[in-house]
């Protein structure tokens, strides 16, 4: 069996992963990251998209509001490229009490964030979709944040600091030698091969199956509670600025506006498992009436996608034990689980808890332990620096692509349309990503992401991947129909409209014209 040799070996390639990888890089550990899939697969891409100002948390959950406060302004300084600055709103719709928005003010004082309450005619100005029947409205500095940039933009970082960063890897042991983990068994995905990694230290950043992983180390009752939440792309963006209602959290009370649709969300419900989250019809029909609180008129607007992702959730199960948990009640701040005191277990530490608006400070956190218990204090610089691809400190615009695009309209060939995505920029991935697998380069390009779900756009990106990838005809068929097939599993459960009449069209073209199920 091949094997590798580490400083910190670091489980799970979502934000907190990728963000203890990066941290782990710039103090000049020696990193290896791995997952059992693409960087961001699990929960981090699969989110609501909202960099939080912390105003949803300033009255139930003060400590994660002033959290979400801190870390906003620092990863609006060093991601800015991943980040839209589209400011947010609380609004007070009919069903709510309008006295909420005075402890809301006096929780976004506590706080110390930014709020002001404007009359509800400028924010109709602002918003002209939005409920007119809205009695207050505040404004914060909630954004958009892009999941898929800030991860790899991390972990291109810290690959740049030495990190050696293994996709479609799984962890399938721990190794325990006496009271120590020593390293991890993986498997991968991919061919099957397992290889060992000798680590110095393990660090356990795998969201919601992190008890999964120290249970291989024996260590049992690590309470991560899986707590399950759908939201439904809308394929145009109804509102430009993050609206939330004025509201202690609820289900479907924010519209975040991100890249070209937005996205209404999200529910909270205890999962059983956190590879089985399927969104159910009466979560998307209620999810479609949340959405009409907000913005009359959202059920006859174009649904395009619903998915679900599973937040980790911390709570100790010594703590709960026997007890009924409703996961809203759960703090969204996080833990980490020191496996010395709590297990006997040495070099190891979980992250638990947390949000993607404070992966940051929960790597810091993590790597900080992790130093003490190595009695090798090396200070955290993320704070300042700057991950690739954000030096010029220019926020992303949502016209970006486009004037990108205008300046080679007539050079090059358009590949997908929704997502303005050329031929060029294509083939660079291909190569860069080095993966046949067709949904890689969508979580890195946005690939088929738009309202024709790669109809148009995803046989163009088969032919190329078979050309410059050197793969025989029937793995580019392969990739082709898991392509679909994936894409298919987000529109079956709100296919009606639009969008019914799309994926009617994108059948005739695939099963029809190309007969993809009998490619060869
Ligand atoms: C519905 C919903 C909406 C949300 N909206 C927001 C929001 O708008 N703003 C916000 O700030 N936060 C939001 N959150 C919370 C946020 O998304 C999560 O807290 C965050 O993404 C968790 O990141 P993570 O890296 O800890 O976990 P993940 O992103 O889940 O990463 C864990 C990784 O571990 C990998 N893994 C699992 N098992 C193994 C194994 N055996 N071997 C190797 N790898 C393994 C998985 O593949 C996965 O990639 C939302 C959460 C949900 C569920």
């Amino acid at each position: 069996m091949a094997s590798l040799e580490t400083d910190v070996l670091v489980i799970g390639g979502g934000a907190t992963g990728a963000g203890v990888a990066w941290d782990a890089a710039l103090r000049g550990f020696d990193v290896i990251l791995v997952d059992r899939a693409d960087l961001a697969e699990g929960t981090s891409g699969r989110f609501h998209g909202l960099l939080h100002s912390g105003g949803r948390y300033v009255v139930k959950d003060p400590v994660a509001a002033e959290e979400c406060v801190a870390e906003n302004a620092i990863l609006r300084r060093v991601l800015p490229d991943c980040i839209e600055d589209t400011g947010g709103l609380f609004v007070t719709t009919p069903d709510d009490d309008p006295a909420y928005g005075d402890r809301f003010l006096e929780g976004c004082r506590a706080a110390d964030l930014p709020t002001e309450e404007i009359d509800v005619a400028e924010a109709l100005r602002l918003e002209p979709r939005l409920n007119p029947r809205i009695k207050r409205a505040f404004t914060v500095p909630d954004a958009s944040i892009d999941a898929w940039k800030t991860v790899w933009s991390l972990a291109r970082g810290a690959a740049e600091h030495g990190a050696r960063i293994l996709t479609y890897h799984r962890v399938i042991d721990l190794v325990v030698e006496g009271d120590a983990v020593t390293g991890a068994r993986l498997r991968n995905e991919l061919t099957g091969e397992e290889l060992e990694v000798e680590a110095g230290f393990t660090l356990n950043a795998s969201g919601a199956w992190a008890a999964q992983i120290v249970k291989m180390a024996g260590i049992e009752g690590v309470g991560v509670i899986p707590g399950k939440g759908i939201m439904i792309a809308m394929n145009h963006r109804l509102v430009n600025t993050v609206i939330n209602r004025c509201t202690l959290p609820a289900d479907g009370d924010i519209l975040v506006p991100i890249r070209t649709v937005s996205v209404i969300g999200t529910t909270d419900h205890q999962a059983a498992d956190p590879d089985d989250i399927p969104p159910t019809q009466v979560e998307v029909d209620a999810m479609l009436d949340d959405g009409e609180r907000l913005i009359p008129g959202f059920r006859e607007a174009r649904a395009m996608r619903v998915w679900a992702g599973v937040r980790p959730l911390f709570q100790d199960e010594k703590a709960t034990a026997g007890k009924e948990i409703d996961t809203r009640d759960v703090s969204r701040t996080h833990a980490v689980v020191d496996h010395v005191a709590r297990d006997g277990i040495e070099r190891l530490l979980t992250m638990s808890g947390g949000k993607l608006t404070t992966f940051r400070l929960m790597a810091q956190d993590l790597v900080d332990a992790m130093c003490r218990q190595l009695g090798d204090e090396r200070p955290c610089t993320t704070e300042t620096a700057i991950p690739p691809g954000n030096d010029d400190g220019q926020h992303y615009s949502i016209g970006s692509r486009l004037r990108g695009r205008e300046a080679t309209m007539q050079d090059e060939q358009l590949i997908c349309e929704c997502e303005l995505v050329g031929r060029s920029k294509l083939e660079e991935t291909l190569r860069r990503r080095d993966t046949t697998i067709l949904d890689d380069i969508r979580r890195s390009l946005r690939l088929g992401m738009g309202p024709c779900q790669g109809g148009f756009c995803i046989y163009r990106a088969t032919g190329i991947l078979h050309a410059i990838d050197g793969i025989d005809g029937a793995e580019a068929s392969q990739s082709l129909r898991d392509f679909l097939q994936e894409r298919w599993k987000g529109m079956w459960p709100i296919l009606y409209g639009d969008q019914l009449r799309q994926a009617r069209l994108d059948d005739w073209i695939f099963q029809g014209l190309l007969d993809v199920e009998h490619l060869p």
